[in-house]
């Protein structure tokens, strides 16, 4: 099947107009026609290759919605003209422990990533900078009409980024938690721990974001360089989400937590961050992570989204923009994610 995007070719380079081939949809493959397409700090770090690895000719995106063009024979969930969303991977092993709960992001033999990977034929595959995707249904969401849908595409990433670690530690009402870095993933994680009813405290480097924090649902804003006002919350938090694409001071975090209280990173700076020993032992802390959200619990996000009215904050842009787009995401310049739109998208 012929497919357009934009597509980088090498770490340095703009990204670029590409024609490329997409598989021809199977029973079980639904075309989706996309209409937007969020911009991720993943893209940034893959397209530059600051995790190294990267695989080019690279059509980034991982946060695409649209509307069904055409389904397998196979195909239940959807018919022609129904809205989709695609998130961060296309596939898995489908038997492994992992898959077989619903975590596939932690898929034993390793999920098939929406782009900057290659499918089970050993093909490079290709993301949501485009005017269309093929994939299987159950890695294909279905979403609300009650839903902007320009600004559900960051539920793909964003939202399932945040929304799952918050589930799974427990976040709701009596707990204290912290999210740290007011972007893209930082802004959902404060809707979300919101939502849930949390006390919820907003760690942010840019005093400009304090009055769009509080409107978010912050609770309270702390700008990260007082050090007096961190001290105030000293030993007082239950969990953190970490959401900075940079390296920063993890142990400046290690020391707000209570008792028994976590610290999870979704954030993923290129380099090593250094953990005191002394941070961990106090308190009996714990050092977490946790990767997008598995298939059930994105399909469980976007269906609470849709009964609890949460959308991403998001600036539309034109895609011969992205240099501007990217440019401003590296700065934490960004209200709060970049959504494509893909009717700008030149003809292929
Ligand atoms: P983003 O929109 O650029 O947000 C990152 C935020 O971090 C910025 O807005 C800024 O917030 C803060 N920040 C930036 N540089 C900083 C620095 N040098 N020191 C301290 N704070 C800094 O990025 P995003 O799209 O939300 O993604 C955040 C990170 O999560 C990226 O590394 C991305 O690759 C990763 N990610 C992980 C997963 C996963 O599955 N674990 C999924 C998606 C993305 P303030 O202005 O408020 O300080
Ligand atoms: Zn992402
Ligand atoms: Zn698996």
């Amino acid at each position: 099947m012929k497919s357009h995007g934009y597509a980088a070719h090498d770490p340095k380079s703009p990204l670029v107009p590409f024609n490329f081939e997409r598989r021809d949809p199977g029973p079980n493959d639904v075309v989706v026609e996309i209409a937007y397409s969020g911009i991720c700090h993943s893209d940034i770090h893959q397209v530059r290759d600051e995790w190294g690895g990267s695989i080019y000719p690279m059509v980034p995106g991982h946060e695409i919605v649209g509307h069904v063009t055409a389904i397998g024979s196979a195909v239940t969930k959807f018919k022609v003209g129904d809205r989709a969303g695609v998130g961060v991977f296309v596939d898995s092993c489908r038997v492994c422990d992992n898959c077989k709960v619903a975590a596939e992001p932690y898929c034993a033999k390793g999920m098939t990533p929406t782009y900057n990977g290659r499918d089970n034929n050993g093909d490079i595959v290709f993301g949501g900078y485009s005017n269309n995707i093929v994939v299987d249904e159950k890695y294909t969401y279905t979403i609300s009409p009650k839903l902007d849908l320009a600004a559900t595409a960051p539920l793909l990433c964003a939202g399932i980024t945040t929304y799952s670690p918050l589930r799974h530690w427990k976040v709701g009402p009596g707990k204290k938690v912290g999210i740290v870095g007011l972007g893209g993933l930082g802004h959902m994680g404060l809707k979300f721990a919101h939502s849930f009813g949390a006390h919820v405290v907003q760690f942010t480097t840019s005093e400009s974001k304090i009055a769009d924090a509080k409107k978010l649902g912050a609770d309270e804003v702390v700008i990260t360089k007082d050090a007096d006002a961190l001290a105030k919350h000293a030993s007082s938090f239950d969990f953190i989400l970490d959401c900075v694409s940079a390296p920063h001071d993890l142990n400046q975090y290690l020391s707000l937590l209570r008792l028994d209280g976590t610290l999870c990173l979704v954030g993923l700076p290129e380099v090593p961050l250094p953990v005191g020993a002394f941070s961990l032992v106090a308190n009996r802390r714990s050092l977490a992570g946790s990767m997008i959200g598995g298939t059930s619990e994105t399909q469980d996000m976007l269906d609470y989204c849709a009964e609890h009215n949460i959308v991403s904050d998001i600036e539309l842009t034109p895609i011969d923009k992205l240099e501007e787009a990217y440019a401003r995401v590296v700065k934490a310049d960004v209200k709060y994610r970049f959504v494509i739109d893909m009717a700008t998208l030149p003809k292929g």
